[in-house]
């Protein structure tokens, strides 16, 4: 089977890797679903995301796993878990995002640069981001002491540690 808009050739190889590989028990439910859309109608990413949460299970089921590893779809969805709250058939395409998540990596595939910077400000001070100040109405920007918020606490040089062994057993 080829897509005739991308030319992707359907890879059922890589298919079968991807069910055989995947965390996630719900991926047999994936050939049931019967694109009643529920879950791209309920999505919050739904307008940044380039292909959208039906799709991805319906290029799925064709084996064009290529197509959705090289797609910035996979790196988008917030993981809010709301395709698999409304699946009917109980296929949850985030499940399916995630493993193809995993597959990417392992695959050496291009990683979006956004999640890279994600990825070594947590290696540097364990947060995804620093802190930061927030306008308010009035247009000063606050702290978060200001907002009476509790001190952020920063995680331990131990816990970077394991995480950067972990992300080196992973790259
Ligand atoms: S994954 Fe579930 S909600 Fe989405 S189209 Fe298929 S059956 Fe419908
Ligand atoms: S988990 Fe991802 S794909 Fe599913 S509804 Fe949320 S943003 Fe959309």
């Amino acid at each position: 089977m080829k897509d005739l808009y991308t030319m992707k050739e359907s890879n059922l190889k890589m298919k079968d890797q991807l069910r055989e590989e995947s965390p996630f028990p719900w991926i047999q439910y994936v050939t049931s679903c019967y694109q009643c859309q529920k879950c791209t109608s309920g999505c919050t990413s739904m307008k940044h995301l380039e292909l959208k949460p039906h799709e991805v299970v319906k290029l799925v089921n064709m084996g064009l796993i290529d197509e959705l590893l090289e797609s910035e779809t996979i790196w988008t969805c917030t993981e809010c878990l709301k395709c698999w709250e409304r699946c009917p058939q109980g296929a949850a395409p985030v499940n399916l995002i995630l493993s193809l998540r995993n597959l990417a990596v392992k695959g050496k595939a291009k990683l979006p640069e956004n999640l890279l910077k994600t990825v070594s400000s947590l290696i540097e001070i364990g947060l995804i981001q620093r802190e930061q100040r927030v306008p308010l109405k009035n247009l000063e920007t606050v702290d978060r002491e200001k907002l009476n918020l509790p001190k952020l606490v920063y995680p331990s040089e131990e816990f970077k540690g394991i995480l950067l062994s972990m992300l080196e057993e992973v790259f």
